[in-house]
């Protein structure tokens, strides 16, 4: 991979945007995102991934950020005029990682844990997971990619020893251009296998970021997972859209009698199977079964599990799929409570962006409604901690679900 690292700069030297009479109040309210229509001029040669300083139509400083060509332009790095320098990422490397030890996510029986959650941890663009020694880095942004080096470095000098390998996996998440060289592949360190170190509340599992999904692994639902550990005791438990099959091990652990992990993907179902071996060896209580979801409810009996966990991928990516997004969720989930035993579980989940938590609520309702059954809230379930959300960025609020009583 060829690696450029960006020429340093002083703040004056970058490029300039203005914005158009009265499009400041957004940044003024620290929202992170400066759309195209709010621009009035650009710099000449502006290049994508880019650092520019923007301004209001007065003159007045306003924002650093990343530039890039779309919808949204400009992702803000800093609301203080600043170079973007290697001390500028090491600070926010340092600060993102100040906060996850003061919720409790790096601890002897916990290291895998989101280290930087883009626009939440006010580095837009940016995510970086961690499992054991190994840092998975992803740019959503040109920029980001562009500061590759600088990010490992800072990785580097905060996590120090703690951390051998920093994977770079960047080449779905980037908006596609022919000369970004985003191919995946290891910063620093390396290793030809992923290993079995990873631990979340006590349990193991195998983050495969050379060929799984996302980084590897699902962080952002360990606290769920705990929640179901709690309600699994002699239930029979259906994990349907099981993934690697994080909330399985979390249902044996819990002391379900049966626990049924059930994924369309084949090498979903291999890597559920490894980590519940991991974790319990060949423990009878487990089946896995690579079938697709409404097939697999629409055959099952009711009675067969009186705890449900519905996990789906977003089912809508944008705004234009939210109506068919909910028709989806609603169908699902009741299909699950019209199954579900007398005085069972359902864990259901959305996590794509663009559904609201009121919106899938009523997708929920709605479905409740179909099946006729006496439904209850007993929880409402969101991301944890270390995917914080920026009060100025409402956006990054994605995960929702709910913890429901069937009677
Ligand atoms: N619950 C998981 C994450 C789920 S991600 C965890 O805790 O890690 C969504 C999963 O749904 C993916 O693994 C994907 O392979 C699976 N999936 C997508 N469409 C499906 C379908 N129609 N039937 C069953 N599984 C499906």
């Amino acid at each position: 991979m060829i690696i450029k690292i960006p020429i340093r700069i002083n703040n004056m030297d970058y490029k300039k945007i203005t914005l158009k009479p009265k499009k400041e109040e957004a940044l003024q309210r620290f929202h992170p995102w400066i759309f195209s229509g709010a621009i009035d001029k650009r710099d000449q040669g502006l290049a994508e991934g880019d650092i520019v300083n923007v301004y209001s139509s007065k003159g007045d400083f306003l924002a650093t950020g990343h530039y890039q060509i779309g919808s949204i332009e400009v992702r803000v790095l800093s609301f203080v005029e600043r170079e973007i320098d290697r001390d500028y990422w090491n600070e926010k490397i340092a600060v993102a990682y100040d906060l996850r030890k003061a919720i409790g996510v790096v601890a002897d029986n916990n290291n895998a844990y989101r280290l930087v959650h883009g626009e939440g941890d006010n580095l837009p663009g940016l995510i970086v997971d961690i499992y054991a020694d190994t840092a998975v880095m992803q740019s959503h942004s040109v920029g980001m990619h562009m500061n590759r080096m600088d990010i490992c470095e800072a990785l580097k000098n905060v996590l120090g020893d703690t951390i051998q390998n920093i994977y770079y996996k960047s080449e779905t998440t980037l908006p596609f251009k022919a000369n970004l060289d985003s191919e995946n592949g290891y910063l620093f360190g390396g290793k030809d296998t992923v290993n079995d170190e990873a631990i979340e509340n006590g349990l193991k599992f195998r983050a495969d970021w050379l060929k799984g999904q996302k980084t590897g692994f699902f962080v952002d639902q360990r606290d769920n997972r705990s929640l179901l550990e709690k309600y699994a005791k002699d239930r029979s438990v259906l994990n349907m859209f099981c993934y690697t099959g994080g909330f399985s091990f979390y249902a044996m652990r819990g002391g379900a009698k049966a626990v049924h992990s059930v994924d369309s993907s084949g090498k979903a179902i291999m890597l559920t199977e490894q980590n519940v071996k991991l974790n319990f060896g060949d423990d009878p209580r487990h089946k896995a079964f690579a079938e697709d979801a409404f097939k697999y409810l629409g055959n099952m009996n009711r009675g067969d599990y009186d705890l449900i966990v519905l996990d789906p991928p977003a089912f809508a990516k944008h705004r234009g799929a939210i109506k068919n997004a909910l028709q989806g969720y609603k169908r699902l989930n009741a299909v699950a409570f019209d199954k579900i035993a007398k005085g069972g579980i359902v864990f259901t989940f959305s996590c794509s962006q663009v559904i609201s938590k009121d919106m899938f609520r009523m997708a929920v309702f709605s479905a409740a409604a179909m099946s006729g059954r006496s439904v209850k809230i007993l929880h409402q379930m969101t991301q944890p901690a270390d995917h914080p959300i920026n009060i100025y960025h409402p956006e990054g609020e994605y995960l929702k679900g709910l913890v429901l009583y069937v009677e």
